[in-house]
């Protein structure tokens, strides 16, 4: 499959490890927008939010129990941000679902810049 996070989960592609089990894969994004800015894939290809479902959002739950211990490792000490962007109007732009880790600095209160 040709999918860059695939790639990197397998090891063809380098990225900055910060916390890696069974279920799950976290790295340091190759573009940060904070001085903490990590990414959470699940080592299972899903795609998107739109493809969560009974079968695998326990995975998902996983991820999020985690989250907490991931964002503490990659810097983020004063709290942090979680964002999924699903489909094009959020601005997706790999189809492999990935949770961005967001802290290490103040972070602006607007979610949305219009
Ligand atoms: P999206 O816009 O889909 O929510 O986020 C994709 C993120 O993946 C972007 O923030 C982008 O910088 C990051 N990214 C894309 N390709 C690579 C890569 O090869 N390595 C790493 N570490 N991050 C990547
Ligand atoms: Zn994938």
């Amino acid at each position: 499959m040709d999918c860059i996070f695939c790639k990197i989960i397998a090891g063809d592609i380098p990225s900055a490890k910060v916390y890696e089990d069974d279920t799950m894969y976290a790295f340091r994004d190759i573009n940060p927008e904070a001085p903490c800015h990590v990414l959470v894939i699940p080592k299972k290809h899903i795609a998107s939010m739109d493809e969560i479902n009974a079968e695998n959002s326990g995975i998902v739950a996983k991820i999020y129990e985690k989250i907490p211990e991931i964002a503490r490792l990659g810097g983020a000490e004063n709290g942090y941000r979680v964002i999924a962007n699903c489909g094009p109007d959020a601005g997706q732009t790999v189809f492999h679902l990935h949770f961005h880790i967001l802290g290490g600095k103040t972070l602006p209160v607007h979610l949305c810049n219009e």
